[in-house]
């Protein structure tokens, strides 16, 4: 049977990454940067102060100490936003304040816990030395310098940093337009009365937030029915989108049409099985570069093979290189069977305590169980041979979301 780990390479090695466009910075936030970013200005634009305090020439003060305190003549002030209109001449101090330019003639700047004001002048206490409290200009970017590399995923700080390097638009790939389709007769979607034969139409909205979490733009197409009329005319409106995404109707039933129309579509399929547990019928192929998946139909299992396959090529598409979500080792709580012969996702609950992560399942696994997923925050990943898990083994997690309770 194709493993988990070959399945995932012939996905993403089917998978290319998308096109790119101009964006504004405030919109960049978890986007991939498809450029270079390199600094219109400088960092400080100027010499300026660290501190309040007063604009000196360090000659005058280099013997200043707590009990011979220098005096300086005030010959002005000069604050955030205001460019100096006077030089610091020998025997004068400048009042300056946090973030200020530092006047022409002075060198070093003296806090002004350090010195002691009396009417026009002050007198100061404190040497240190040459150049104290100056932020030099382009000390932290000069003009010109690359401050972002191709293949950042964007967080507030580089988004931060465009702003301060004038920068307001970027160059980022672009997000795919992924459509989502439940298939089945009998479901009823949102906005339908659930009769005695319908089921609500789950896995729509599931995978929609699943897309959306994975920085996709998801579209709902509704809900196909198990013929081939409806299966054609719905799969056809979801080629129009960066890939598609079927939900039921890819296992052996009766009904189960959507390999057929898709087959019709032109699909290169490229395995419709795969080692997992839950998740085993699972269809993936192209349609031209579109990637086209089928997910079996079990609200779990669409779920845990969204995750597996479609969540990386998603992020593969988007121009992201870092495709895993986070694998830790932790101590298995429990004592636990599974199934052989397929590897096993298992929901589970991990916590963090005492430099150890501790794991056990949330209940019942049954492919249909969307309520113990909804209480998980991680997969046990356990390996096709295993059958057993002991209380106090250590078993591989993956870890759904950076935010885990500390004990
Ligand atoms: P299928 O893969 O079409 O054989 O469906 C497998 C199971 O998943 C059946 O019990 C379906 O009723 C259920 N199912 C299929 N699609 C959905 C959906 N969109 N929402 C909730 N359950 C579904
Ligand atoms: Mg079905």
């Amino acid at each position: 049977m194709r493993s988990v780990e070959e399945a995932l390479k012939t996905v993403l090695d089917s998978t290319k990454v998308l096109g790119t466009e101009r964006i504004a910075i405030q919109d960049a936030h978890g986007r991939v940067l498809a450029e270079d970013v390199s600094s219109g200005l400088f960092h400080p634009p100027w010499d300026n102060s660290a501190m309040d305090g007063f604009a000196v020439k360090w000659d005058d003060i280099k013997n200043a100490s707590k009990e011979n305190g220098v005096r300086l003549r005030i010959v002005g002030d000069v604050r955030a936003g205001i460019m100096p209109d006077k030089p610091v001449n020998k025997g004068e101090a400048i009042r300056i304040m946090t973030g200020a330019p530092v006047p022409d003639g002075s060198d070093t700047v003296v806090r002004v816990e350090d010195t002691k004001g009396e009417g026009d002048s002050v007198n100061i206490f404190y040497a240190g030395e040459k150049g104290e409290n100056v932020r030099h200009k382009g000390e932290n970017i000069k003009k010109g310098d690359i401050v972002l590399t191709k293949g950042s995923v964007l967080n507030a700080a580089h988004i931060g940093v465009m702003a301060m390097v004038g920068k307001p638009v970027v160059t980022a790939y672009r997000r795919p337009k992924v459509m989502v389709l439940a298939t089945g007769d009998e479901l009823a979607d949102l906005d339908e009365e659930i009769t005695e034969n319908k089921i609500p139409n789950s896995n729509g909205y599931t995978v929609a937030a699943q897309v959306i979490e994975a920085g996709g733009i998801p579209h709902l197409l509704g809900i196909a029915r198990d013929n081939k009329e409806s299966l054609r005319e719905k799969i056809g409106e979801g080629l129009h989108g960066d890939m598609l995404l079927v939900s039921g109707g890819v296992s052996v039933g009766m009904y189960d049409f959507v390999k057929d129309i898709l087959k019709e579509y032109g699909i290169d399929m490229k395995f419709w099985t795969v080692g997992l547990r839950p998740g085993h019928p699972i269809a993936f192929g192209l349609v031209g570069d579109k990637p086209i998946f089928g997910l079996p139909g079990n609200p779990v299992s669409t779920m845990v093979t969204f995750e597996v396959f479609a969540r990386p090529a998603i992020l593969k598409m988007s121009g992201h290189t870092s495709l895993s979500r986070p694998l830790v080792d932790a101590v298995c709580e429990e004592e636990f069977r599974t199934r052989p012969g397929r590897t096993n996702y298992v929901r589970a609950v991990t916590r963090y305590k005492e430099g150890k992560y501790f794991v056990k399942s949330t209940g019942d696994q049954g492919s249909g169980i969307l309520i113990s997923m909804s209480r998980a925050n991680s997969f046990m990943v356990l390996p096709p041979d295993k059958e057993k898990v002991l209380q106090g083994e250590v078993v591989k997690v993956q870890l759904f979301v950076g935010d885990i309770d500390y004990l």
